[in-house]
């Protein structure tokens, strides 16, 4: 199957007379004795049917496993958990700010020590990889757009003996798929592209390493930042039109970010040519927050992934990083008409 028809598909009942065609919600919070399921903490089937349909799309036809989070700064939290006293992880500078935060928290408390790259220097990269345990990588990164050359740096950090994980919250398993690059671990914020209607908080990684996932499922048991049945089942409803929705707003962003360069307003436009989310730079913090107001489609938002057009300055987060521009406005392209979308961006550009 290829990755549309696995979204569809995957993590369904059997084809078998009066079996729903949907996995159904199911409420437990403990299961008759005696089997494998014993408790809600452990395992639920709705999560079953989402982990195995996420678990296809990262990984193809090679078996791998999924585990599902509350959110994906739980899945987050699990990974780095893995890392020993003291030991340090290789990060971007630029990443998700809960990511930078979560390694700044752990780093002051000595937990690891922490070395941020720019992940575009590969060669920067595969240098810092040799004292690392974990060499993680958001491509691209949010929301500076950045790209990371991961099978370059994932060869460099396994033959150091680095675990190397990849947020892959931006690419999507339909436009990348870091396993077969040489990751181990892929984490998501399902929050976003794949449940993709901003009604879900929720996190998942996948990996192919069945040791490194029963190290991580002990961590989720005894952690408990599990998902809700009603969450697993809506971020599976997503996900069956994953493919559909990020191959509309890909070509709707690509189109934008031409329009945007063209458009005098605009310092510079950052998109990697694949993909839903781009970045504008206005020339500063006035422009830009006016930028955010004047719209009537797009809507000032954190968060990014859903149907709708949202946007945002990232700068008025505190922790954002201060190499961010202050102008910089990062722009969640939704699957509504391009021509709407640039009708009403468009005139607030004109704003100047
Ligand atoms: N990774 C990326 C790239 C994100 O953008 C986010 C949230 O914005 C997260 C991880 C954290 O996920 P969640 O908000 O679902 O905890």
């Amino acid at each position: 199957m290829r990755p549309a028809t696995r979204a569809v598909h995957v993590g369904r009942p059997a084809h078998e007379v009066d079996e729903p065609l949907n996995v159904p919600i199911t409420m437990a919070s403990t299961y008759v004795a005696g089997g494998d399921r014993e408790y809600g903490r452990y395992t639920n089937p709705t999560w079953t049917a989402f982990e195995e349909a996420l678990a296809a799309l990262e990984s193809g036809d090679e078996p791998a496993r999924c585990l599902s989070f509350a959110s994906g700064q739980a899945a987050i939290s699990v990974i780095l958990d893995l890392v020993g006293h003291g030991e340090t992880v290789v990060a971007p500078r630029h990443a998700y700010t809960g990511t930078v935060l979560q390694l700044a928290d752990l780093e002051s408390r000595g937990r690891v020590a922490t070395h941020l790259v720019d992940i575009t220097d590969t060669g920067a990269v595969v240098a810092a990889c040799t004292d690392a345990a974990l060499v993680w990588l958001e491509s691209p990164t949010n929301p500076a757009m950045e790209v990371a050359d991961i099978a370059t740096i994932a060869a460099a950090a396994r033959a150091a003996g680095a675990y190397v994980v990849v947020d892959n919250t931006f690419a999507t398993p339909i436009l990348q798929q870091p396993l077969d690059l040489g990751a181990d671990l892929v984490v998501h914020s399902a929050t976003k592209y794949i449940s993709g209607h901003s009604d879900v908080v929720m996190g998942a990684l996948v990996t192919r390493d069945e040791a490194l996932y029963g190290v991580l499922k002990g961590r989720r048991d005894l952690l408990g930042a599990i998902p809700g049945p009603f969450e697993s089942w809506l971020a599976l409803r997503g996900l069956r039109t994953l493919a559909l929705r990020v191959e509309r707003s890909q070509a709707s962003a690509a189109e934008l970010a031409l329009r945007c360069t063209a458009h005098p307003a605009v310092d510079e436009v950052r998109y990697p040519g694949f993909g839903g989310m781009l970045s504008i730079v206005l020339p500063g913090a006035e422009q830009a927050d006016r930028l955010v107001r004047s719209t009537s489609l797009w809507v000032h938002a954190t968060s990014l992934g859903g149907v709708e057009s949202t946007f945002e300055r990232r700068r008025r987060w505190a922790a954002e990083a201060t190499t961010i521009p202050a102008g910089l406005v990062r722009l969640s392209v939704g699957i509504e008409d391009v021509e709407d979308l640039w009708d009403d961006l468009s005139a607030a550009l004109d704003l100047g």
